[in-house]
């Protein structure tokens, strides 16, 4: 009798524990973990509405992952609608919600999910290994160090990296996986923000009567790419729906050295004419009222319209329509929601094998992708944790 093969997967986070699950139970498969539990983001996630994946059609989900398409093979492999079944089938109901935006039933708390998730790991005899930290890789072994500091080699017949991005480093997820692949000819990425806020310099007048207030129903455009949504002003800038996805514009603006500047238009259901046509007998006093325009919506349009601009009806609707705010910045890798960065996809086969290393594959955030929120994040952790588990399956003898 043959004795079992070995696979070891790096990082119990959403990509690792989905990896675990999709793997043969023919094979011996250990789960390592350096907190002292797992998917310690999955919860984070789960605090400020747990969008676990989206019930976009296929071609939108498809195209809203960049590279444009690096996912596509995987997301036709394991869809939202198959991760959907899945979860269902080990007892986690789903629901679409606003922006088909997929969300646990109601009453359902992130911590049932990922508990619902260990018990399935636990049922299918993964070995889970927690408060073990990963300091060495090589083609054939880890090195791992306990909360003793005690060394453990564990040896592989397959290895599955999930070691998760830079953000939220209270999580696990704190990027220095790199160190693992120092001496190796693999291209690392440097990590950057994605999905974050935007540093802004508001006078502190504008921020003592309005931080706080959200923007609603408004576009922002950075460059050709424009977004409807919300966005909340905040004591450093603007963050929210509206904002996070024109980082990766922005982000391309500051690396080019030219401006970052946003475009707001605080009425995109309204052309210029139909605005002109609601403030024709009012009163500079009286626009806000005609336009439905809140005071902190009033004072932001206020700071980039002069005292001209304000008293003319044709300029002034076009500062509704459109004014410019300089970024600062973007803010910090820690508190954004994703990072781009990590292992470069050219590194990569179609199933996330290392070229350099077949038997040693990568999942999840720690690859060099990015996507909005909404969902699409997990669901590129979880396509991708499939392809690679059913890459592994399929090695097995027959
Ligand atoms: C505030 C917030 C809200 C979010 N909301 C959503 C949402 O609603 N929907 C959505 O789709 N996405 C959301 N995300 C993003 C999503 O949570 C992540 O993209 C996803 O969890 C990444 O999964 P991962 O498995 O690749 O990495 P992680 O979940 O980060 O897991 C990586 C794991 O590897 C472990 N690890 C790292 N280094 C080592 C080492 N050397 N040894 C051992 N273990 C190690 C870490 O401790 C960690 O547990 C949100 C993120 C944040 C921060």
């Amino acid at each position: 009798m043959t004795s079992k093969k070995t696979i070891v997967i790096l990082g119990g986070g959403a990509a690792g524990i989905m990896t675990a699950l999709h793997l043969s139970t023919l094979y011996d498969v250990y789960l390592v973990e350096q907190k002292k539990t797992l998917g310690r983001k999955l919860l984070v996630a789960g605090k400020g509405g747990f969008n676990l994946t989206n019930n976009a059609v296929q071609d939108k989900l498809v195209t809203s992952y960049h590279p444009f398409s690096f996912l596509e093979a995987s997301l036709h492999q394991f869809s939202a609608q198959d991760l959907r079944a899945f979860l269902q089938k080990i007892g986690i109901d789903t629901f679409v919600g606003s922006s088909n935006r997929v969300f646990p039933v109601e009453g359902v708390k992130p911590v049932e999910v990922l508990n619902d998730l260990i018990s399935e790991l636990t049922k299918k005899g993964v070995h889970i290994l927690l408060n073990h930290q990963v300091v060495g890789l090589n083609q054939s072994s880890v090195l791992l160090l306990n909360e003793s500091n005690k060394e453990k080699k564990l040896s592989f017949d397959y290895c599955v990296l999930a070691l998760g991005g830079a953000s939220w480093s209270k999580t696990g997820s704190n990027g220095k996986w790199v160190n693992l692949f120092r001496s190796q000819k693999i291209k690392i990425n440097t990590f950057e923000p994605s999905n974050c806020g935007v540093n802004i310099s508001w006078s502190n007048s504008f921020l003592k009567s309005h931080e706080g207030k959200p923007l609603k129903n408004i576009a922002i455009s950075v460059c050709n790419f424009k977004v409807k949504g919300e966005a909340l002003i905040t004591s450093y800038g603007l963050e929210g729906n509206a904002i996070y996805p024109i980082v990766k514009e922005l982000r391309l603006l500051i690396k080019n050295h030219e401006k970052p500047i946003l475009k707001v238009d605080f009425k995109p259901k309204n052309s210029l004419e139909d605005l002109l046509k609601k403030i024709k007998n009012s009163k500079p006093s009286q626009y806000a009222k005609a336009l439905n325009l809140g005071s902190h919506e009033m004072a932001l349009i206020k700071q980039f319209t002069s005292k001209e601009e304000f008293l003319d009806p044709t300029s002034f609707v076009k500062k509704v329509k459109e004014i410019s705010i300089l970024v600062k910045s973007l803010r910090s890798i820690e508190e954004s929601i994703s990072t781009v960065g990590g292992v470069a996809l050219e590194n990569l086969n179609n199933d996330f094998s290392l070229k350099e290393s077949p038997k040693i594959y990568t999942v999840g955030e720690m690859v060099d992708w990015d996507a909005p929120t909404g969902g699409f994040l997990l669901q590129g952790c979880f396509s991708m944790a499939y392809t690679v588990a059913n890459a592994i399956n399929l090695k097995l003898p027959s």
